[in-house]
């Protein structure tokens, strides 16, 4: 149950199912307890108006007893007659108590064991005027029975009336057949339904997932999540959220803004700074030792100057303020000049490089001083992170809707666990810090690449493997120029 849905739904299947249960459960008891006091109820009867003849004829003088064919005592037929009818089973005894006056035909077809058993219950029990259960023996019906004194003379003992409950029994458990049946049935209804109310429910979650998942990159701050009409929970979410997105956005702004004011305030005493010391190396009959340390001072103002240069590149793409000033240009040209600058850096190392560039004119509208810095960017990298006696290709290829740079070299590579976080800005692999110390760079070259690549509706891709080297691929969009 991965989903608060499924969860509500299994809750709510199961609440009806008890419920249901618990209903069945009631209903099974009151039916049962009304079915014995109905079957109470006749015993009684039976017993009370079996006892009420015997009196009526008794106290009208008539004659209740004749002799039997055995020699004992038993009732005159016509007396019996009126009993026989009498359903369950039915016995008078006499007073002596070993004798029976009168027995049922259901005691008759059950036999001389039941009878004695009877017997024996009408002689213990007289005093007992409640209805009573008995299993009688062996493997016998369970029997509710009553005994009553049988008030048709001095001769006379007790009356016993008694019914089987097994017929009972079985009707109520008739009765929860088609419970049982609708059970299923129900359930499945409660499941579909609850379901049902869950999803109406949660959609709105669902809905502020989608939309939040949407607004999660930041450059889409600005945006809202739809606000419903309702302040319900969800109502309240949703203006919780978007409460928390403005604040966000107001940190963001802030944040951004701070990062190009700084980087521009940087600039200048950055130049200032440039300039003097360039004016100071030239001054004759320098010491070596100052010439040396001023040399040292000017390539680290100059990798100062780069990295505020790149900080304020981002800061404006970031705030919307790097606008595109595009030109259709021929890529070939672009690729052969960035050749040349690589050249330059690649000679110390021996490092080969190889341009592959179609015959016919690659023309694209770009803005050029940017695509320049990302192919500088790539080989410069590429150059950097590849041994002595390496090579590195770059290839431009044209189909007729996109334009695809790769720019691929026989270096170090990228261990995987640094792949998906290269193009981060300040990210720098550990690998790459330690074997190239003091050609390291700031880590927010890829940071730029990738912004350019994408400020023209492209995408830029890296596949690498350790020891084996690394491949970028940009590609440009056609349709965009
Ligand atoms: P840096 O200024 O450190 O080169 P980048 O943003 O250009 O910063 O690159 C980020 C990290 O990606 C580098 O520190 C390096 O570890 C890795 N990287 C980039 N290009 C290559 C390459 N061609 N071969 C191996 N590693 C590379």
């Amino acid at each position: 149950m991965q989903t608060i849905r499924g969860r509500l739904t299994a809750w709510y299947a199961s609440a009806v199912a008890l419920t249901l249960a618990a209903f069945a459960g009631i209903l099974y008891l009151e039916r049962r307890s009304a079915s014995y006091q109905e079957l109470d109820q006749r015993v009684r009867t039976e017993a009370d108006q079996t006892s009420g003849i015997l009196s009526e004829i008794y106290g009208s003088g008539g004659l209740l007893l004749q002799r039997s064919a055995t020699g004992g005592m038993e009732l005159i037929p016509q007396v019996a007659a009126t009993l026989e009818p009498v359903p369950g089973f039915l016995i008078i005894t006499a007073a002596d108590s070993t004798g029976v006056l009168f027995v049922s035909a259901d005691v008759r077809a059950a036999g001389f064991p039941v009878l004695q058993q009877l017997q024996e219950l009408a002689r213990t029990d007289t005093a007992n005027r409640s209805v009573r259960t008995a299993r009688l023996a062996p493997d016998g019906p369970t029997i509710r029975y009553v005994v009553r004194p049988a008030a048709g003379g001095p001769r006379f003992g007790a009356v016993l009336a008694a019914a089987d409950v097994g017929p009972t029994e079985l009707g109520v458990q008739e009765f929860l057949t088609p419970i049982a049946l609708v059970f299923p049935f129900s359930l499945l209804v409660a499941w579909l339904l609850g379901s049902w109310i869950a999803r109406r429910a949660l959609e709105p979650v669902d809905q502020i997932i989608t939309e939040v998942e949407e607004i999660s990159d930041g450059r889409s701050l600005h945006r809202r999540l739809a606000q419903p009409m309702v302040r319900d929970e969800f109502g309240r979410l949703a203006e919780t959220l978007n409460d928390m997105m403005g604040r966000l956005e107001r940190s963001f702004v802030a944040l951004r803004r701070f990062t190009a004011d700084a980087s521009h305030e940087l600039k200048t005493p950055l130049t200032v700074l440039r300039a003097g010391v360039e004016r100071a190396v030239t001054t004759p009959n320098l010491p070596q030792e100052t010439l040396v340390v001023l040399e040292e001072t000017l390539q680290e103002v100059n990798r100062m100057t780069e990295l505020v240069d790149a900080l304020l590149t981002l800061a404006r793409a970031d705030e919307g303020r790097a606008p595109l000033a595009r030109e259709t240009v021929d890529l070939r040209g672009l690729v052969h000049e960035v050749q040349e600058t690589g050249e330059l850096l690649a000679e110390p190392g021996e490092v080969r490089i190889e341009v592959e560039v179609p015959a016919e004119p690659v023309m694209l509208a770009v803005d050029r001083t940017r695509m320049r810095q990302l192919v500088l960017n790539l080989l410069t990298n590429a150059v950097k992170y590849t041994p002595a006696g390496g090579r590195v290709r770059i290839t431009l290829a044209q189909e007729a809707h996109r334009v695809t740079l790769v720019v691929s070299d026989s270096g170090i590579g990228i261990a995987p666990g640094d792949l998906p976080h290269i193009f981060d800005r300040f990210y720098r692999a550990d690998i790459a810090r330690t074997r190239t110390g003091e050609r390291a760079g700031a880590g927010l070259g890829l940071a730029i690449c990738r912004w350019i690549a994408e400020a023209h509706g492209g995408t830029i891709e890296v596949q690498s493997r350790p020891g084996r080297g690394t491949t970028f691929t940009v590609t440009l969009p056609r349709d965009a120029t």
